[in-house]
């Protein structure tokens, strides 16, 4: 149950007040009936409303394709910490949104927003290996002989080595290096792990893709839209 003031802001209807006005003025309806308290309690599951003869009703799940910046944490909430939920307009929250899966705080690029726990279920499987692929300035010189060694799989201190990584130089200086990398799991620290037991150090990381959908790149660190029709397919 929830204010229908509320519910109305929040399946696009207008503002607070804008919604006001429309019910004084009686284009609101619920199950029929002309409504006109902004603080009418409703089952926004179960009671048909309309507003100047629109249905008002919320999309089962959202999707939110997240350009995550540096220096807000992949949490729902945290006590001292800016989380990823936090960059989402007031208009754009509702319960039960959360990241699916982890970036570090200092890690940024493609993060997921969505309530949809059976999607998040399914990306986050082991056994989905959805792949995952980032852009790393690494301090370091990448060579050959580190995409033959990811290729075969690390140790870098689990339990199991990790799966093959493909791992691609962009550029390859003697103190710094462009790389691109695509993994298939999503363990802690994975990328930075990685590098670091083959001697190297990533100083910036980005995610530029997760599975078949890519960043967009208008989208500044910060910003966010919703997935489109094909996105949402794409990630299954
Ligand atoms: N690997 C890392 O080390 N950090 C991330 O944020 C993502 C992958």
């Amino acid at each position: 149950m929830m204010r229908l003031d509320k519910f109305l802001c929040e399946t696009g209807f207008g503002t607070r007040s804008q919604v006001k006005e429309m019910l004084k003025k009686g284009q609101v309806t619920v199950n029929g009936v002309a409504a006109k308290k902004p603080e009418q309690k409703i089952d926004e599951h179960k009671d048909q409303i309309t507003c100047q003869g629109k249905t008002a009703s919320y999309e089962k799940y959202v999707y939110y394709m997240l350009h995550k910046p540096a220096g807000v944490v992949s949490a729902t909430e945290d006590k001292r910490e800016k989380t990823v939920l936090d960059l989402l307009k007031s208009e754009d929250r509702r319960d039960g949104i959360f990241p699916v899966g982890r970036l570090d705080k200092d890690t940024e690029g493609f993060l997921l927003l969505t309530d949809d726990g059976d999607l998040a279920h399914r990306l986050l499987s082991p056994r989905k290996h959805v792949d995952k692929t980032y852009y790393a300035k690494i301090a370091g010189s990448v060579t050959e002989a580190h995409i033959e060694r990811f290729r075969e799989g690390l140790d870098i201190g689990d339990e199991k080595k990790t799966l093959p990584a493909m791992l691609e130089i962009l550029a390859s200086e003697p103190e710094t290096s462009e790389i691109r990398i695509t993994i298939h799991e999503g363990r802690f620290h994975q990328v930075k792990r990685m590098f670091e037991v083959v001697g190297c150090k990533v100083i910036y990381l980005k995610r530029l893709s997760m599975g078949a959908v890519a960043l967009d790149e208008t989208l500044a660190p910060g910003d966010y839209r919703p997935l489109n029709e094909k996105e949402r397919e794409l990630l299954g």
